[in-house]
């Protein structure tokens, strides 16, 4: 049986498992990146809005609001450095009665908590000159917002792993784990191969709460067991001309940000994600959510007719509240509490974790320092 050895492990190569693997490679050396399937970031990180979030909506004092904020620097930087698409196109979110600017108003206190000191209150006249088609009794503009293209990010990391010496390999399935006192033993395609890692950081998106489990971790006790939450998109034809992302006031809970308008790097407009717990991955988009996705949207954009929506794509947020739960936090954590020393886990990667993933890797960089003495 072929053996293989590494100081350090990263499983998956989504744009977190690969923002961390370039962020390790800059100080130690001896690092393998796993991934099961044929190629980087072919689940959620090429599922989603790509849009780099400001910091507007997580609880205060959380790893959702610290990384998007300190994320966001970070990324603009790399885009502008590596040359990777994107636009700071900026955000409206839009208030359609009196009960709802009272609710924006709210998330304009919560932001600034954050540390979001840039949003900016419109009233409806100006709201309709920047955006005509637009309705609104009143909005906040969030400048810092934009929109990235998540797949270049995703090569440069990649390369930038590689080049720095990481050692990625694809259709490698992780398959189990077991710690035997000073390093892991990870068994790969159901034992075709095995590698031994003294470290093994643990970013495999909806997986990461199975892959924790290998280790003898309690889901239930830990409360890492994740609730997939399935969000789909339709597109608009013909395009409704809009220049900012529009989104609604969120709806309570948090479950998701509301049925928004994203906008992408060539200009495509596309509504979603909607909000819909799921027992299984089925990347399909129901046709049937038609009538929703044009009741949601002619809140804001009363304009657009019911035919011009076609079903586009969807993504599964790894979550860790189930619906109507109060929200979670990223889990970003070394294990030796559990008695698995130099295991990271991150579970519950969701939105912002494309905006937060350069912070997210620097945290685990920090994580693992002191153990690599
Ligand atoms: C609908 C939707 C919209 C979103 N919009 C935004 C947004 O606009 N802005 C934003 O900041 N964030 C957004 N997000 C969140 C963002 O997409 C995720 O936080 C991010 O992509 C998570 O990346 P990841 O690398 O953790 O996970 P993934 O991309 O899922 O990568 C995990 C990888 O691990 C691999 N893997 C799993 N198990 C194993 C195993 N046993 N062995 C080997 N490999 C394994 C998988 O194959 C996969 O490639 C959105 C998410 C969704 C679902």
């Amino acid at each position: 049986m072929e053996r293989h050895s590494f100081d350090i492990t990263v499983i998956g190569a989504g744009v977190v498992g690969l923002a961390i693997a370039e962020e390790l490679s800059r100080h130690f050396k001896g690092i393998l990146l796993l991934e099961k399937n044929e190629s980087h970031g072919q689940e959620t990180s090429s599922r989603n809005s790509e849009v780099i979030h400001a910091g507007i909506y997580y609880p205060e004092g959380s790893l959702k609001a610290s990384l998007c904020l300190e994320g966001k620097s970070l990324l603009y930087d790399a885009c502008e450095k590596r040359g990777i698409p994107h636009r700071r196109i900026g955000k409206l979110i839009v208030a359609t009665s009196p009960e709802e600017e009272e609710a924006l108003w709210a998330l304009q206190g919560k932001a600034e908590r954050n540390g979001v000191d840039d949003l900016l209150r419109l009233s409806d006249k100006v709201i309709r000159s920047l955006e005509p088609s637009v309705f609104a009794t009143a909005g906040l503009l969030s400048p810092s917002t934009g929109i990235i293209d998540s797949h270049s990010l995703m090569r440069s990391l990649l390369v930038g792993s590689t080049d720095n010496g990481v050692t990625a390999v694809f259709r490698s399935c992780l398959t189990a784990a077991r710690f035997d006192g000073d390093r892991y033993d990870l068994e790969i395609n159901d034992g075709e191969y095995h590698v031994a890692s003294r470290v093994v950081v643990n970013s495999a998106g909806l997986q990461s709460d199975r892959v924790a489990a290998m280790t003898g971790i309690d889901l239930e006790r830990e409360r890492y067991r994740l609730k997939p939450c399935k969000g789909s998109y339709f597109s608009m034809s013909p395009s409704p001309g809009i220049r900012h992302l529009v989104y609604p006031v969120p709806a309570p809970k948090h479950e998701g940000l509301g049925v928004h308008a994203t906008i992408d790097l060539g200009g495509r407009v596309r509504f979603g994600p909607d909000v819909e717990y799921v027992d299984s991955i089925d990347y399909r988009v129901d046709e049937g959510k038609r009538d929703a996705f044009h009741e949601s949207i002619l809140k804001y954009l009363p304009g657009i007719s019911r035919e011009s929506l076609s079903p586009d794509m969807c993504g599964i947020r790894p979550k860790l509240q189930g619906p109507g739960e109060d929200i979670r936090d990223f889990v970003i954590r070394e294990e030796s509490r559990l008695g698995l020393p130099r295991w990271v886990n991150l579970i519950g990667i969701e939105s912002p974790g494309l905006t937060a993933c350069l912070a997210i890797a620097r945290r685990v960089a920090n994580l693992i320092a002191p153990v690599m003495d």
